[in-house]
């Protein structure tokens, strides 16, 4: 039976993708509890995170059982699923591609055999040296390579699965998982949040630089890590503390393990406070939505309007509207209405209804907006053409004025560390002036919060925050460019050997 894709889900205007997340993580260690649907709850919190694949693996002790399909989290299970998934030990894994094809294959939690047993691993971020690790997995010896071997899948994240999975000592004598990691760990290059397990371990590690959240939390009987705070709320779970940058925990009966890869060098991903991560969500000790109110508040004061309403572009520009509203004393109101059902519905839309454009998802309160001057509060704008068609709409219904105002400075560079903006071609602040991009939304004015500003709402010192994206500085080396890139691994696949080498040259 064809699968609905929950196109409708996210997206306010068909084909105008937002930036996409690269995927939601969570395990649990659970001896007596339901770990499959803990784990089921958790990725439904984090659905957010990634909508393309769903996926979860438990074990009983003795042997780890992989469920995984294409779609979301609530396509993929049933309770028939779950009921099948007996065990105490789960990893579950909600997926938005970054680096391999949205295709079954590449779907997580991925599987390896290994000499003590197998390992299932879900990953949240993208990394940076797959070419180099490409030719590790390669380079295994033969017996870690016909586990490692050639990669069915086309993923970074199975290279680092064949890796932990493939490691020998000076002997040849195969590593257990716990003892490959501090050896795989520090070669892997870019961001990654992982949470894998062998039959009796639940594993936990962030990379050095954090640069996507990981947190761990305790529940009566156990322990859970999840990508976002929010994913432990949903099960119950207290927050205990963040895995660190640089940090390997193991779990098992005998209790929680932490270990250090690598020295811990923050650069947190300043997005996930701007509009990644659920605003119930708490990364560093910060709040998100706090964060974005306070986007709001400092936008205003950098950016006033005179105008008689503040509205948000619902949901993602709620936080900052109702900040801009405070701090400029111009009343909020909710101009926009977001029809709550549209992203549960899996039917394709008819052409008829796709012309409908951004009315699909939003209708504008007409009584509300008629004759007023607006400001209109986004938190980002990525090619423009949603922002675009959004004016358009409020002046169709009435608005005098149209100012739009986002609480993120332009986005001008790509990211490499799993948000998939547009190609840099098609980001719309790339090469255009402010007010020429005001001037292509049809807005009377437009005004971005500062970088600074932007840092200053997150409470987190600058040096620690990645903002590659608005400001170019990467916070790591990264390889040519023809060494990056989402489809580098089926390149190597279709060309064969040639093309392989050609992507491993130094
Ligand atoms: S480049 Fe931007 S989106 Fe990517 S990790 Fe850095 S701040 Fe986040």
């Amino acid at each position: 039976m064809p699968r609905g894709d929950g196109r409708l889900s996210h997206d306010l205007l068909p084909g105008e993708k937002g930036p996409q997340d690269a995927c939601g993580v969570f395990g649990v260690w659970a001896p007596g509890e339901e770990v499959a649907k803990l784990t089921y709850f958790g990725l439904y919190a984090l659905q957010h995170r990634g909508q393309e694949s769903a996926g979860i693996a438990v074990s009983n002790g003795s042997q780890i059982l992989v469920f995984k399909d294409m779609g979301l989290v609530s396509q993929v299970f049933d309770e028939t699923s779950l009921g099948s998934l007996q065990g105490h030990i789960a990893v579950g894994h909600a997926r938005y591609s970054t680096t391999g094809a949205s295709v079954w294959e590449n779907a997580q939690p991925t599987f390896r055999a290994t000499p003590h047993g197998s390992l299932a691993l879900g990953h949240n971020g993208n990394l940076v040296n797959t070419a180099e690790l490409s030719g590790m997995v390669a380079a295994l010896p033969p017996d870690g390579a016909s586990r490692g071997g050639r990669a069915v899948a086309t993923n970074d994240t199975d290279l680092v699965t064949a890796l932990l999975a493939g490691q020998v000592d000076d002997d040849g004598k195969p590593l257990t998982v716990e003892d490959a990691a501090p050896l795989v760990l520090p070669r892997v290059k870019g961001a990654f949040s992982l949470v894998f397990m062998d039959e009796q371990t639940l594993y936990a590690a962030r990379d050095p630089q954090g640069i996507r959240p990981l947190v761990l939390g305790r529940l009566d009987r156990g322990w859970v890590v999840a990508s976002e705070t929010a994913g432990l709320d949903i099960v119950g779970a207290s927050f205990i503390r963040e895995v660190e940058p640089g940090e390997l925990i193991a779990i098992d009966e005998n209790g929680l393990r932490a270990s250090r890869f690598a020295e811990a060098k923050p650069k947190g991903c300043v997005f996930e406070y701007v509009y990644l991560a659920r605003p119930d969500t708490e990364i560093a000790g910060r709040n998100v939505y706090l964060s974005r109110v306070e986007m709001g508040r400092q936008l205003a004061a950098e950016a006033p309007a005179d105008a008689d309403l503040v509205i948000p572009t619902p949901e993602s520009g709620t936080p900052a509207a109702i900040g801009y509203a405070e701090a400029s004393g111009i009343p909020y109101g909710a101009g926009l209405v977001k029809n709550s059902y549209v992203g549960r519905t899996f039917i394709q839309p008819s052409q008829t209804i796709r012309q409908l454009g951004i009315r699909l998802k939003l209708n504008p309160l007409k009584e509300v907006i008629g004759g007023k001057r607006l400001v209109v509060v986004d938190d980002s704008i990525v090619r423009g053409n949603t922002q675009r068609a959004l004016v358009r709409m409020l002046r169709e219904a009435g608005a005098a004025e149209v100012h739009v105002r986002i609480s993120s400075p332009p986005i001008k560079w790509p990211c490499f560390f799993g948000i998939d903006f547009a190609t840099r071609a098609e980001l719309i602040a790339n090469g255009a002036s402010v007010e020429e991009i005001g001037q292509s939304l049809g807005a009377d004015s437009l005004a971005y919060i500062s970088t600074d500003g932007m840092i200053e709402a997150t409470g987190i010192p600058k040096n620690n925050l990645c903002r590659a994206c608005f400001d170019g500085e990467y916070p790591m080396e990264l390889p040519d460019p023809e060494l990056l890139g989402k489809h580098l691994l089926e390149t190597e696949v279709a060309g064969g050997p040639d093309a392989a080498d050609a992507l491993r040259r130094p």
